[in-house]
């Protein structure tokens, strides 16, 4: 039993080299140290973790299985709930999950969930084993829209049943955010690609370029013989501050800096993707996507400032990605509003109209509110990036009749089967939640695709 009451720590490359490239900053755990970290667990009785894991992965049984040396059977019990460990060991917010429920949080750093699951993900993905064998096919035709981890999840789960899936995605390349929004230096893109793999080799087919409600809509899929559709178009509309100078040259969404730099490869020389030598950047927000815009916009050699509202105590991002961010030499300008954009001649970004805000009462989720103080000062910057949120698009919503949505566009769910107002379409993600985590979309396609085996059974 190792009592030590500090995680073993995870190799990471140093700031001044990572500034550099778009490397993986934490490098993993070797097996010895992933066992000296299982030995740290009390194996509880009543593990808290497995509750605070929004897919109740068995934690405490897969740590003790790597505690005997058993990966396989470590692998086999995360994959029971979760099909993609390596990716959620690296992308989950443990410290308000699993970990945050940890026994040893109480007076130490409570066991490194997150960075065994990933050990133990990475483990099969080294090996190259075959995921579980698939039963033979079924004959029965099932849509997915979209390639993001609701609908990988689902696809993943339906196809091991027997089902012809097919899954539909408008860009050219599988996985929604976590192949063009998490950053290689956080997910590396191998990664998702072999996960990818395994999911064709299971015979799941993928149609790219496709866009439902454009190219063809959810009639025609029902026309084309599928017997039930599941939407995961998550939710990618970004939102906007509507200020003035919001429209100017060298203003962006986060997703669009993200999209041009990880799916459109702005950074590499034999790519073509335009991508401006910008100087001063302005990241608005405080969640992991500021982060992760920040950190990309620094490694295209920026200066970068990260503007938010409120204090460092209520950004929503991830500890250790602000801390990684604040380690890259990324300034935070905290408790600052932008409330105009200024261009030059050109109408291109030139400055910043800041308004310096106090923080007030706290509000309905605890967090204290910004405040205005009417107090404004001017800063230089030539680009801002906004990232303060996302929507569901509308384009399916709108495409397809009976298709009931919220006011702010997430398609209605009977939560029980995620099947929506219209019988046999299915949803779940960030199309039905908003912008959530990786994980509540993977078991949001795992309860998905049992309801719909069981309908389709009947
Ligand atoms: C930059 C960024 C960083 C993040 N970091 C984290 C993190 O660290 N940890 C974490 O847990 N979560 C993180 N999240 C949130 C997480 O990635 C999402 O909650 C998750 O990806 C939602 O999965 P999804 O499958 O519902 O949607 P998405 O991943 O958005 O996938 C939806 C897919 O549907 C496709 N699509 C949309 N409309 C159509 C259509 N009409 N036809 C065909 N295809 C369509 C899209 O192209 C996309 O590929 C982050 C999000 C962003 C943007």
């Amino acid at each position: 039993m190792n009592k030590s009451k500090k995680k073993v720590s995870m190799p990471e490359l140093a700031p001044e080299l990572r500034i550099q490239n778009f490397k993986e900053v934490c490098t993993g755990y070797t097996q010895e140290m992933a066992v000296e970290e299982a030995s740290r667990c009390l194996d509880c009785k009543n593990p808290k973790c497995v509750q605070g894991c929004p897919v109740n992965v068995k934690i405490a049984d897969f740590i003790r299985a790597i505690r005997e040396g058993d990966l396989q059977e470590a692998y086999d019990l995360i994959q029971e709930t979760n099909a993609f460990p390596s990716v959620c060991g690296r992308v989950c917010p443990q410290e308000s999950q699993c970990e945050a429920k940890c026994v040893l949080g109480i007076k130490g750093e409570p066991v490194a969930i997150g960075r065994l699951e990933r050990f133990v993900g990475d483990w099969f993905l080294e090996q190259g084993k075959a995921q579980e064998e698939r039963k033979e096919s079924n004959g029965i035709k099932v849509a997915v829209i979209g390639s993001g981890p609701v609908g990988l999840g689902c696809a993943s789960d339906l196809s091991k049943l027997g089902y012809e899936v097919t899954i539909f995605e408008v860009l050219h390349a599988a996985g929604g955010v976590l192949t063009y929004g998490i950053p290689s230096f956080r997910l590396p893109k191998e990664i998702v690609k072999r996960e990818i793999e395994a999911l064709k080799q299971n015979g799941v087919q993928f149609s790219f370029n496709t866009l439902i409600g454009r190219t063809i809509t959810i009639e025609q899929l029902w026309e084309q013989g599928y017997q039930a559709i599941f939407i995961g178009s998550g939710a990618g509309l970004p939102k906007f501050m509507n200020i003035k100078g919001e429209n100017c040259n060298g203003v962006f969404s986060a997703n669009e800096i993200l999209t041009r730099v990880n799916l459109m490869k702005a950074v590499d020389q034999r790519y073509d993707t335009p991508i401006a030598d910008f100087k001063k950047v302005m990241v608005v927000g405080g969640g992991n996507v500021a982060m992760d815009a920040a950190r990309v916009m620094r490694r295209m050699g920026a200066e970068v400032h990260i503007v938010y509202r409120r204090s460092i105590e209520e950004m929503p991002a991830r500890w250790e990605e602000i801390e990684h961010a604040k380690e890259e030499g990324i300034v935070f300008d905290l408790l600052r509003n932008p409330v105009e954009i200024i261009p030059d001649e050109n109408y291109r970004v030139s400055k910043v109209v800041l308004e310096i805000m106090k923080l007030g009462e706290p509000d309905e989720k605890g967090r204290r509110s910004p405040m205005p103080s009417s107090e404004l000062i001017t800063e230089d910057f030539d680009c801002a990036i906004i990232a303060v949120g996302t929507t569901p698009n509308p384009l399916i919503r709108q495409t397809t009749d009976g298709l009931e949505t919220t006011a702010w566009g997430g398609i209605i769910v009977n939560e029980e089967t995620m099947e929506t107002s219209i019988p046999h379409i299915y949803a779940g993600g960030d199309a039905v939640s908003g912008a959530a985590t990786v994980i509540s979309a993977l078991g949001a396609g795992k309860k998905a695709a049992k309801a719909i085996h069981e309908s389709l059974q009947k």
